[in-house]
């Protein structure tokens, strides 16, 4: 969206010159020797998949990873040339569309792998693939076992697709349990490289555990928080920002006595003579609202708390406290945490949840607007 057509101060500002920081900080920390699979799935985090993909394969990305085959159509439209990966399970009747738009699906069972074959050699095309392992996640993949060993060998022999990879995802329940899912997916690997069958990628680290654990990167990460600036790992380091601003700025400002309520139900009462700021945005702009009571916006560099109930396109904020408060205002509702302003870890904190629930949940709604290259 060009920024002469934003009709609304409700914004949130995505920096790509971060986003290029960010990847190449990423790329720099795993070196040469590993590819980085760039996770965009939920329209990357909602900051706008196709607006960003450049700017990640410019940086250092072989792939972009989406969940779903709507997902990876949206980018294959605009994007012709793109490396493009689907995490998530096609179902039988749309697998036409992964081999006829040359993306790279996750496969876990032979009767898949033989229907996509069969479809790529009637179009006269080779689909990638790359298998998926369950290591205990048990959410995608087959288990290691022998039988499954010996259909992912027949998939090698198939014609019309390239076995391409392999790779399983951590439950992240603890460096032991890291390891012994490593473990698994690396044993079913040897069975199998041992028959003279080699896999290109392979991979079952993400954000997290690429930066925690370097021995979980193997040839390939999938990173999608880091990329955008999310610091959610606990043991190791990467220097990498924020790539987002959400941000907003003052409709109306009151003055209320003592005693005065605020909102629904006047859940919330002033307990003084109070100056209080209207700002347009609400729980559907995907401000969550169990903030009541916790959240605040940077308002001339100072917290400015949310008080009352939350609504759906606005919340009022106390800003008795902040001097030559005016309408018109700027308010930062969530920052890099350098201004002060709440970082979307500390929001995921403040109401329960982890940073990818909250920076996904940001609505259609509020305008993104891409600053940088
Ligand atoms: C979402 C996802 C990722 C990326 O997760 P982050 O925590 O954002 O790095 C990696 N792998 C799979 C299979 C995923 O679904």
């Amino acid at each position: 969206m060009h920024s002469d057509q934003i009709y609304r101060d409700t914004r949130i500002i995505v920096d790509l010159d971060q986003i290029a920081a960010n990847m190449r900080a990423i790329k720099e920390m795993v070196g040469d020797d590993v590819s980085v699979m760039a996770v965009i799935k939920a329209n990357a985090y909602g900051l706008g998949s196709l607006a960003i993909a450049p700017t990640l394969m410019e940086n250092g990305a072989c792939y972009l990873a989406v969940a779903t085959l709507t997902e990876a159509i949206e980018l294959r439209v605009k994007y012709p040339n793109y490396p493009l990966f689907i995490l998530g399970h096609t179902p039988d009747r749309y697998l036409h569309k992964v081999a006829e738009l040359n993306i790279t699906q996750t496969v876990f069972s032979l009767h898949q792998a033989r229907l996509l074959s069969d479809i790529s050699k009637e179009i006269g095309t080779r689909t990638k693939i790359h298998v998926k392992l369950d290591t205990g996640f048990h959410r995608l993949g087959s288990e290691p076992t022998d039988d499954f060993a010996r259909d992912v060998e027949e998939m090698f022999g198939l014609e019309g697709i390239e076995v391409e990879g392999i790779f399983s995802h951590l439950a992240l329940a603890g460096d032991e349990d890291d390891a012994k899912q490593y473990e698994l997916l690396t044993g079913f690997i040897n069975i199998i490289e041992n028959k003279g069958f080699k896999f290109k990628y392979k991979h079952i680290a993400d954000s997290i555990a690429c930066v925690d654990s370097p021995y979980l990167r193997m040839n390939m990460i999938r990173p999608g928080a880091l990329i955008y600036g999310m610091r959610g790992f606990h043991k190791g380091n990467i220097d990498v920002e924020s790539a987002i601003k959400f941000e907003t700025s003052i409709s109306q400002i009151h003055r209320i006595k003592k005693g005065e309520g605020v909102g629904y139900d006047f859940l919330w009462r002033a307990k003084r003579d109070s100056v209080i700021a209207t700002l347009p945005f609400g729980y559907a702009d995907g401000y969550p609202r169990q903030m009541r009571d916790k959240g605040y916006v940077i308002i001339k560099g100072q917290r400015a708390y949310i008080v009352g109930v939350l609504c759906m396109d606005q919340v009022v904020a106390d800003v008795t406290d902040i001097k030559d408060v005016a309408e018109g205002d700027k308010a930062i509702i969530y920052g890099n945490g350098k201004d002060g302003s709440m970082t979307i870890q500390e929001a995921s904190e403040l109401v329960g949840t982890n940073k990818n629930d909250i920076i996904c949940r940001l609505s259609a709604r509020p305008p993104r607007v891409y600053i940088g290259k």
